[in-house]
């Protein structure tokens, strides 16, 4: 797919990408709030901190998550630029249209994504 094709593609991308920062950011407030609070009571008593540390493994899973996210966002942005966008990167069929609107940062076509996932469970 040309740049011009996949012009409606790349400002999808863009503003999920944004949101995503924005989302990202929030969280890193609110982060740094909790972690303030934390520190407060932190000598307190020993239930406090077991509480802080599962809190900072949710919020580092949803991390990772985010990051993969804003990965293939970003991935999908550098094949709009290359003039692949929309070719699945494993077997280089293109990508139905309907998946495309549906998730524009999709790198792969169903078969070949489902067959990733069985290898990269999430
Ligand atoms: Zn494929």
């Amino acid at each position: 797919m040309d740049t011009t094709a996949a012009q409606p593609y790349l400002e999808q991308l863009m503003n999920q990408r944004e949101q995503l920062l924005t989302q990202m950011a929030e969280q890193r407030g609110g982060k740094v709030g909790r972690a303030e609070q934390a520190s407060a009571h932190f000598d307190n008593s020993q239930d406090d901190s077991a509480q802080i540390s599962t809190e900072r493994e949710i919020e580092f899973a949803l991390n990772e998550h985010e990051l993969a996210e804003l990965q293939s966002i970003e991935d999908a942005l550098k094949r709009i630029h290359e003039g692949v966008y929309g070719l699945c990167l494993e077997c280089g069929v293109s990508i139905a249209p309907q998946r495309l609107h549906a998730a524009p940062q999709a790198l792969r076509c169903l078969a070949c994504q489902s067959t990733f996932e069985k290898h990269h469970p999430t």
